[in-house]
């Protein structure tokens, strides 16, 4: 097929939109349309790199690293494209005990995960907030973990507030699709069946006090282009309501997994469109933190950290106690299995900065504060030195043999460009201190 030929106005509108995202202002939707607009291929590749630049702007070369953490996939629901769907006979059901969660956030956190998402099915009885609250508060008492987020149901207000007053740093929670004849055809019964519930859920858990949310749909289940204007139109409505909008926007990608029932070619969603998704979403809000799963491959992965992406999963498994022990149902396959480690040296390879940082939560360091800060271009400053700091302690606590001689030469590198400051945080880290940070 023919390109469409780019005209030169065409091309001026889409260079004018592009630095304006440069300049670390949110697009209005128009801006956003006329870059899902763009069909020719070269353009396209200006506009991934501008994306890039955006987000080297604002988090400088850090890359964010976490695992989740799956509690249970005992649900009501019955969502056509998830293997814990209530429909899937075949699914071996579990929900870990609080004892369990420790075990397995103990283990994580001994491979040098500061920070955890905890996943869980939707079942009142079983996985109510009583439940997530004696988890959350087990976790933080007994292993070394540091923020826990939360990607759980839709909550009341009141069930917000217990989440948040018991230290959970961000809570994550995608539409799926905004388009309500496809919402509802994919989720027929259960509590999920109410769209008009789920939109609310930011509202509610920013009522509850929660300043750090995460937002997405699940790319495949409509159009993208449409769904990916709506979710940037519900932000946008966010930050117009209380000053902030979402503190992460995640890509997750529709995946095959046991037992279900949807067609994944009806709206397929190339390695081509997810990373035009990743570049809009870090031009449309420059200052918000972008998230990819281990749902896609390495080489892709690798390629989405230079066009926007500044946090990623690693070593993940996304069955409950699936690092334990293989073989329960696994909420979908994964695409990227390779371990932290080999994702800290692939990071550290492509000349970008991996990061355990905990350090804004601690800090206080959320909602409009956090915006600003990132929007002024000063929250990188904090990220680059907390990244340091962070894979100091991964170096001193974890790291073996090559990995450890390539982070001891890239921290020494460090060392040269950065002040005296940091030289004296390394030595009490190297005394046995832990969680130094700005
Ligand atoms: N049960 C809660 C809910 O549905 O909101 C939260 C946890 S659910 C396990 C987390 C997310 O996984 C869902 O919101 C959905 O977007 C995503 N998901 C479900 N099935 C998937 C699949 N087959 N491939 C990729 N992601 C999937
Ligand atoms: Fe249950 Fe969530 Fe899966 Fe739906 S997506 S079946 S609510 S775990």
């Amino acid at each position: 097929m023919k390109q469409k030929q780019i005209t030169k106005p065409d091309l001026s509108r889409i260079r004018d939109i592009l630095s304006k995202a440069l300049d670390l202002q949110t697009l209005n939707l128009t801006e956003v349309s006329a870059l899902l607009d763009v069909s020719d291929k070269e353009l396209w590749l200006e506009i991934c790199d501008a994306a890039g630049r955006v987000k080297e702007k604002v988090y400088g070369k850090r890359i964010v690293l976490f695992a989740p953490l799956y509690l249970s996939n005992e649900c009501v629901n019955d969502c056509l494209y998830c293997g814990f769907r209530k429909g899937n006979k075949d699914a071996v059901r579990k929900t870990l005990t609080v004892g369990e969660a420790v075990e397995e956030a103990s283990l994580l956190a001994g491979r040098g995960y500061k920070r955890l998402l905890l996943v869980a099915s939707e079942h009142a009885k079983i996985t109510g907030i009583d439940y997530l609250e004696r988890i959350v508060n087990a976790i933080y008492d007994n292993t070394g973990v540091r923020i826990l987020h939360v990607n759980s149901a839709p909550l009341r207000v009141e069930d917000f507030r217990r989440l948040k007053a018991s230290g959970v740093g961000v809570y994550q929670c995608f539409q799926e699709t905004y388009h309500i004849p496809s919402y509802r055809h994919l989720h027929g019964t259960g509590m999920k069946a109410d769209y008009a519930w789920r939109l609310g859920v930011m509202d509610r858990a920013i009522e509850a006090g929660f300043e750090d949310i995460g937002m997405g749909v699940l790319l495949g289940l409509y159009d993208w282009r449409w769904d990916v204007a709506a979710l940037i139109a519900h932000c946008r409505r966010l930050i117009n309501k209380y000053g902030f909008g979402p503190h992460t926007l995640s890509v997750p990608r529709l995946q095959p997994a046991q037992g279900t029932m949807v067609d994944h070619l009806k709206f397929s969603v190339s390695d081509e469109d997810l990373r035009k998704i990743v570049a809009i979403y870090r031009l449309a809000l420059p200052y918000v933190g972008v998230v990819v799963s281990t749902r896609e491959p390495a080489v892709l992965r690798d390629e989405l950290l230079s066009i926007g992406a500044s946090q990623i999963s690693a070593g993940s498994k996304t069955s409950p106690w699936g690092y334990m022990k293989e073989g329960d149902t696994e909420q979908f396959e994964i695409g990227d299995t390779r371990s932290l480690e080999e994702v800290i040296e692939k990071i550290a390879s492509l000349g970008l900065m991996p990061s355990l940082c905990t350090a804004c939560y601690r800090e206080g360091r959320s909602g409009e504060r956090f915006k600003h800060l990132a929007e002024e271009t000063l929250i990188k400053n904090f990220c680059h030195e907390n990244a340091i700091l962070s894979l100091k302690e991964y170096e001193e606590d974890c790291a073996t043999g090559r990995l450890k001689e390539l982070l001891q030469k890239l921290l020494d590198q460090e060392i040269s460009q950065s002040s005296n400051g940091i030289c004296d945080k390394f030595k009490l880290i190297e005394k046995g201190e832990r969680d130094i940070h700005i």
